[in-house]
């Protein structure tokens, strides 16, 4: 399975060396050219803003918009994905893609960082969350499927190849959250190529 780590800022080498662990051939996507033949993308953690910034003056936002792969964003990420990002900076690049609302540094500057452990739905292993200045989900539309949480909050969401947690699963040992991801890799990648089989669309 070919995946990319967006490698503009933040911790991608973090996620490229778990994906590693898992099988699968990572990119460091810095260029547009970079996405060519991915299945997957990961956008890290970092500062969506400066993330942002980049992505625009190297083409990558227009490159992500046709890029048919599953995206995954982890919390500067998951900022990028949102449908609505309440305290952005005026011009902060939102792809619109996952239909969820988020709140920047949504969980209070004081406590910036903390961790603590989150559940996975139907799974009775908890899972520990490393939150760093993270966003925090505040609205979740019918339709999104919400895989882990925190007290009440949807810390881990999903809907069709759009995957986003507002926590870091890059910074712990814990495998679960990237094999869920190369999971939906893997059937996105399987339902492109049936359906290229059927005539219906071809992937690039
Ligand atoms: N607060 C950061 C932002 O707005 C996100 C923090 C993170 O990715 N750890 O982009």
């Amino acid at each position: 399975m070919d995946v990319g780590v967006l490698a503009v800022q933040g911790d991608f080498r973090e996620h490229r060396a778990k994906l590693q662990r898992l099988g699968a051939h990572v990119a460091e996507v810095r260029l547009p050219e970079h996405l060519h033949g991915l299945d997957g993308l990961v956008i890290p953690g970092g500062e969506s803003t400066t993330i942002g910034k980049l992505m625009r003056a190297y083409g990558l936002d227009d490159a992500l918009r046709s890029f048919e792969g599953t995206v995954f964003g982890t919390c500067a990420g998951m900022i990028l994905l949102a449908r609505d990002v309440i305290d952005g900076v005026p011009d902060q690049l939102a792809f619109g893609t996952l239909d969820i609302v988020v709140r920047r540094n949504g969980y209070g500057r004081q406590v910036a960082s903390f961790e603590t452990d989150v559940t996975l739905v139907g799974d009775p292993v908890p899972l520990r969350g490393v939150f760093i200045r993270a966003p925090r989900i505040e609205e979740v539309a019918a339709g999104v499927e919400v895989l882990a949480e925190l007290d009440d909050d949807a810390v881990l969401v999903r809907r069709g190849r759009y995957l986003a947690a507002s926590f870091h699963p890059e910074l712990t040992d814990d495998l679960r959250v990237h094999e869920m991801f190369l999971a939906s890799v893997g059937r996105s990648r399987s339902a492109g190529l049936h359906a290229s089989n059927g005539g219906l669309r071809v992937r690039a």
